[in-house]
């Protein structure tokens, strides 16, 4: 679905009528193209007193060959580390650094905030500050222009390593964050997991099984799994088993015709998946739950075989699945779900729905430290509203409304999503478990 909004906003005279009327004015997200420098310009790195961070920091943007200047005229990025603040004073070091550099920030610019967690701190007044640290980066995000965005890190103690950071960056520095704002990741310490021999393609060896990857996100997903090295088994419905075979051929994949709510759906996989040739560990490395469905209707109106339908497929099927894929999954597998801020937020004709998906984010925090032992995460992506036949399906005035209240100021595309699983996917992001990564353009909704 056309958002002719966002081609009028971006024109030469629409650009003009929505800057002289204060409407928002989106602008085209530059998205990640193989090949293309992972920092698109030059970054500064600014820190508190007491810094422990700043080595590694350099020592990433060294390995992504991003220039770190002190005073650029127009810095692509603004990196701070906050790790050594202990106090709500020292805060005044933060507004020091982004007040001079925050108004000449690039088109598409990246802001970086890296602090400790405040569940580690060691005094009220650290803690106070180390949180002070998530208010401040929410309200950037929402005030930036130019479709640049701004996160959060925090670092568990001992997750001030080069190993532990990169994947992480590379990601929120890079345009395949475009659809990221105002989000808090946290770092554990502990082994990263193997870093790649090429960035470009940090899934070699690897497979992957999506589902629901016929269209919209999951076959954005697969497409992007594909592209980063990964072998990907492709499964939807059998009513889909055109879409699925043309994308599984031209992907060099398989296709798994299926349904994720039939009983058997957990064996079959199995036997499939066994018949694959493994060139990693296990037969299965990445497990992406990308499957889902909605069927809206307000509670006082749904029936129960619209409650049970939407259960089914995104939260019933997605445990019963993982549990029989479990023991396939190698040392270092990962495991993402596909919740969505609804499920975060609560909406409106979505009971049925927002369940299944806060369901999940259940799963998630279940799994995630009983996995870690194996070296296997698990985590979520909460997208937002994505531009897919499941939102173009929205009512025409809701689906604008949806579009626009963002810090964005438009939709995410399928591919946005599916960058966001693939470095939660990819073997360096090891010290990233349990969380869910909103791929929302930083949405009002439950923000
Ligand atoms: P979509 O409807 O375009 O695609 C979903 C795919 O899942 C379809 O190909 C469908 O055939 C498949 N599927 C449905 N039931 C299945 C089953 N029982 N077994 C196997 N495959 C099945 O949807 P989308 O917009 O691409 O959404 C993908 C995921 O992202 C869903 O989990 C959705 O809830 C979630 N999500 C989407 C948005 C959005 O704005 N589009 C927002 C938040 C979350």
């Amino acid at each position: 679905m056309a958002d002719r909004y966002l081609s009028f906003a971006t024109g030469r005279v629409g650009a003009r009528v929505v800057r002289r009327l204060g409407l928002p004015r989106p602008v085209e997200l530059p998205r990640h193209r193989p090949g293309a420098p992972p920092v698109a310009g030059p970054v500064v790195l600014g820190h508190a007193d007491g810094a422990r961070a700043e080595k590694a920091l350099r020592a990433v943007l060294d390995s992504c060959g991003a220039r770190v200047e002190e005073r650029p005229a127009r810095p692509f990025a603004l990196v701070f580390d906050a790790t050594g603040v202990a106090s709500p004073a020292q805060l005044d070091r933060l507004h020091a650094f982004f007040h001079p550099r925050v108004r000449s920030l690039a088109t598409g610019g990246r802001v970086v905030v890296v602090g400790g967690a405040p569940e580690d701190a060691a005094t009220a007044g650290e803690a106070a500050a180390r949180r002070a640290l998530d208010g401040f980066v929410r309200s950037l995000g929402k005030e930036l222009r130019g479709g640049a965005t701004a996160q959060l890190l925090l670092l568990a103690p001992g997750a001030e390593r080069q190993e532990t950071l990169e994947s992480t960056l590379r990601f929120l520095l890079s345009a395949r964050s475009a659809y990221v704002s105002g989000q808090t990741l946290r770092l554990a310490a502990g082994e990263p997991g193997g870093q790649p021999a090429d960035w470009e393609r940090p899934l070699a060896g690897r497979t992957a099984l999506v589902t629901g990857a016929a269209r919209g996100i999951g076959a954005a997903v697969a497409e992007t799994l594909a592209r980063d090295g990964a072998r990907v088994v492709a499964l939807d419905t059998p009513g889909q088993r055109e879409p699925l075979t043309e994308l599984a051929e031209r992907l060099g994949g398989l296709a798994v015709p299926l349904d994720i709510t039939a009983p058997e759906a957990g064996d079959l996989l199995r036997e499939r998946l066994a018949a694959q040739p493994a060139d990693g560990g296990g037969a299965l490395d990445i497990l992406v739950h990308n499957a889902g469905i909605t069927r809206d209707r307000t509670l006082a109106r749904m029936d129960a075989e619209r409650w049970r339908a939407v259960l089914d497929v995104n939260l019933i099927a997605v445990e019963r699945l993982t549990e029989a894929l479990l023991p396939e999954l190698g040392e270092g597998g990962r495991i993402v779900c596909t919740s969505s801020i609804s499920g975060l937020a609560g909406n409106v004709g979505q009971t049925n729905y927002a369940a299944s998906k806060a369901g999940l984010v259940g799963l998630v925090g279940h799994l995630a430290p009983r996995l870690a032992e194996r070296g296997i995460t698990v985590n979520a992506v909460a997208p937002g509203f994505v531009e897919t036949g499941m939102t173009a399906a929205v009512p025409a005035l809701v689906r604008m409304a949806g579009r626009r209240m963002n810090s964005l100021a438009q939709g995410g595309q399928p591919v946005d999503v599916a960058e966001a699983v693939a470095y939660l996917a990819a073997p360096a992001s090891g010290a990233v478990s349990g969380q869910v990564l909103r791929v929302c353009g930083q949405a009002l909704l439950g923000a």
